[in-house]
């Protein structure tokens, strides 16, 4: 809108809920956060800006030769830029026995919905994956007082954020706040006639599970530009105009696939919207890929952890540590490239924007 005052925006959404603060439904799964304090923008957003944002309604069908998509509810709307946000939605493993009841993924505000009213009443929790979204949806419900187990497939958690020393000083934090830990296996079946009963690993133990909450990563919604018949490889591919291989047709966030990166991230999101939705009105944006940054989103513990995190040791790296603070900047070539940090995050976003700006370090104070 702010490149185009006057052409005519849909947004159209198959969820109830307006655009909504996903990354913080585990706060609301916590009940430290309303739902209608998810919401990012009233209604009153839209109608200053002449956005017209329709909910409930899902894109099932498109015609990229008459430039119209259908909707479930049987709706047409012609284009003539179209905007590909579809997002991602949670992968399940095929593990035996996950479509029974009481397994749970996060996704959605209903997902969250159901894991609230299912949780009310049991006790005892597995989660599958131990990535940042496992920790912060396993914290929420230690917080409301069950039993959290979490099953994670590598030697040690977060592996995409933390190398070894990181994650054992995480994995120390978070066993004396009641967490359970079981690393380096990974869930053979969940057993129970129907619903939930327990959780086998493939080591052999037998863990009692009341739910299951699996989160094994994200895939991008593809349909809509399969049915384009956009170019696709993990992701929607776009290029650096954020245009698909139809050049009227753009895409952005969770969906997108830049070179060979699916980002995954809120931050990726909004830099690549901002600049899909200007040069969808004529502009002219350049976007040149985002950093990988991640924060733990949970109370009391600051983690943080951003670009070439350098678990193998590969780079020369400068390292802080005290009893309450470990933080490792990873540098290539004179250059910060990335950085963990356990302990203390006030610096978080500056380095990230050292990491963006490829600052030499002769600028940058480091330890
Ligand atoms: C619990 C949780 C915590 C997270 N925490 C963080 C965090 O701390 N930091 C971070 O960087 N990222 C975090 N993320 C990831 C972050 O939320 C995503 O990267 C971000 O939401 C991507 O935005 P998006 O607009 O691409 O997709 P989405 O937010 O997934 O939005 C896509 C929308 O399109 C709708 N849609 C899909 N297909 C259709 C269709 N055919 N018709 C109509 N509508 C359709 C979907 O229902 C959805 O509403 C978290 C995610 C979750 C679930």
């Amino acid at each position: 809108r702010k490149q185009d005052d006057t052409g005519r925006i849909i947004i159209l959404t198959d969820e109830k809920l307006p655009f909504y603060y996903r990354i913080r439904l585990n706060e609301y799964i916590g009940g430290t956060l309303e739902e209608q304090d998810l919401v990012a923008r009233k209604a009153d957003w839209y109608a200053e800006r002449r956005i017209e944002l329709i909910t409930g309604t899902r894109v099932i069908d498109a015609d990229p030769e008459q430039q119209i998509v259908r909707t479930e509810n049987k709706q047409q709307f012609s284009y003539d830029r179209l905007l590909l946000a579809t997002g991602s939605h949670s992968y399940l493993p095929p593990i035996e026995g996950v479509n029974q009841q009481g397994v749970f993924t996060l996704r959605t505000v209903d997902d969250a919905r159901r894991i609230i009213s299912f949780a009310e009443t049991r006790e005892k929790v597995v989660l599958v994956g131990g990535g940042l979204l496992g920790l912060e949806t396993g914290s929420a419900l230690l917080g409301k007082g069950k039993k959290v187990t979490v099953v994670e497939f590598f030697p040690r958690l977060l592996p995409r954020q933390l190398d070894t020393k990181g994650a054992a000083r995480l994995m120390q934090i978070m066993q004396d706040r009641g967490f359970s830990f079981r690393l380096g296996t990974s869930v053979r079946e969940i057993a129970g006639g129907g619903a939930v009963a327990s959780v086998h690993l493939q080591k052999g133990e037998i863990l009692p599970a009341d739910m299951v909450i699996v989160s094994a990563g994200v895939r991008p919604n593809l349909e809509p530009a399969q049915r384009l018949g956009l170019a696709t490889d993990k992701g929607i591919i776009v290029d650096s105009t954020l245009r698909t291989s139809r050049p009227e047709i753009f895409a952005a966030g969770d969906a997108a696939q830049f070179g060979n990166h699916l980002y995954g991230i809120w931050p990726a999101a909004m830099e690549q919207g901002r600049a899909a939705g200007t040069n969808m009105a004529g502009g002219g944006v350049i976007y040149e890929g985002s950093t990988p940054a991640n924060k733990l989103k949970v109370g009391g513990i600051d983690l943080a952890a951003a670009g070439e995190i350098d678990a193998e040791d590969r780079f020369e790296s400068r390292i802080e540590e005290t009893d309450t603070v470990y933080r490792k900047f990873v540098i290539d070539d004179n250059h910060l490239v990335g950085c963990i940090m356990l302990g203390d995050t006030a610096d978080f976003a500056r380095t990230v924007r050292a990491i963006n700006e490829q600052m030499d370090i002769t600028q940058i104070k480091l330890p």
